[in-house]
């Protein structure tokens, strides 16, 4: 549906609700474990009849958020939506910040929603909106929580007889079998590439034990993320300065100030961009900043269905450079709550046509 009129982009109503969906096998990481994706959808609808949906995924262990908390943050923010342009994306994003800045899931959800909105009214797919850099070449990562030895290395092979020649592998609680798990499947599986993740798991020394270790047994690694605590700029940046591998910021770059910070202290050559974060637009400037000031960036996020996920490689698209993709979660449930939207053919990313991200969902009040 495309707008004749200005009015026709005024934002009418907001709908949301909760959707949980249960995970295929227990999604464990070094700060806590969920059986279950918890999400809240949304649903903006235009004066002119158009709409677009969004996701909300608190990741409690990570962003101490919650379904329940999102949830009435929603419902707070509903009513500073409603009635707005959809084209003034920007202004509401600053706006729900304001309002809400210990709640990203929820910001994220709604700028997802009024911007699919956006993109519907003017009959132009959300990929091109971010840049319209290239819809190809796609390839996503797959995970492997921290679920033993015996089971990563079964879904390994699971994967691996898929496609997926990138594993990210969860580590940062007991380093020696982080390594031995890691040396398993490569020595399997030669022909794969891993992102090495310790969610703020690892002391320095752990870390720089893990490093050398791989590297000696010539593991390739496309990055250690975020291997000790966040706050840690001074230790990320000494074992960025190893050179042995590239070293990855997701929990430390949750916002503009953390990335330009990460910059100043020379803690890291990859940005995490994780829309859930920080919200839409948040998360496009330090895309942006980040490829700016040398960095390169992935596109990563907490335990999302395909709506969330759509807008991520929407940005991805629409920017093109790319380091890593690791928009994997939808295929760690074992159902998919939507209709439409890009498709997963092994680990390419097939993007939609047609407005906006083209993705549905069941509205359920
Ligand atoms: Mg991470």
């Amino acid at each position: 549906m495309s707008a004749s009129s200005l009015t026709d982009f005024e934002i009418v109503a907001l709908d949301f609700w909760p959707i949980t969906v249960p995970l295929t096998d227990t999604f464990a990481i070094s700060s806590g474990s969920i059986t279950s994706a918890e999400s809240v959808y949304i649903r903006v609808t235009l004066r002119g009849g158009a709409t677009g949906f969004g996701e909300c995924a608190p990741f409690t262990s990570i962003t101490g958020e919650d379904q329940l908390g999102t949830l009435a943050a929603v419902e707070r923010l509903k009513e500073a939506v409603v009635g707005r342009s959809c084209g003034s994306l920007r202004a509401i994003s600053g706006m729900l910040a304001e309002r809400a800045p210990s709640a990203p899931a929820a910001r994220c959800g709604i700028e997802t929603a009024i911007l699919d909105a956006f993109c519907h009214a003017a009959g132009v797919p959300m990929w091109t909106y971010f840049g319209g850099a290239t819809r190809d070449g796609f390839e996503t990562d797959i995970t492997l929580p921290m679920l033993g030895r015996e089971k990563c290395l079964q879904l390994a092979d699971h994967w691996h007889r898929r496609g997926f020649r990138v594993l990210k592998v969860k580590v940062g609680s007991h380093v020696d079998s982080d390594i031995a798990v890691i040396h398993d499947i490569f020595a399997r599986y030669p022909d794969t590439s891993f992102v090495v993740d310790a969610n703020q798991g690892f002391s320095e020394p752990d870390a720089l034990l893990l490093m050398r270790a791989l590297q000696k047994s010539g593991v390739a690694v496309r990055m250690i993320e975020q291997p000790v605590q966040k706050s840690d700029l001074e230790a990320m940046a000494r074992l960025r300065r190893e050179r042995i591998y590239p070293i990855c910021a997701d929990e430390s770059a949750a916002s503009r100030q953390d990335a330009v910070a990460l910059v100043g202290a020379g803690a890291a050559d990859i940005i995490n961009i994780k829309i859930m974060k920080c919200g839409v637009v948040e998360a496009f400037d330090i895309a942006l900043y980040g490829l700016t000031a040398g960095l390169q960036i992935m596109f990563g996020g907490m335990m999302e269905t395909r709506l969330a996920m759509g807008c991520s490689l929407a940005m991805a698209a629409g920017i093109g450079s790319v380091h890593t993709l690791d928009l994997d979660t939808p295929l760690l449930m074992a159902e998919d709550p939507l209709t439409g939207g890009y498709q997963y053919d092994g680990p390419r990313m097939v993007l939609a046509e047609g407005a906006g991200m083209g993705i549905a969902a069941q509205l359920k009040m």
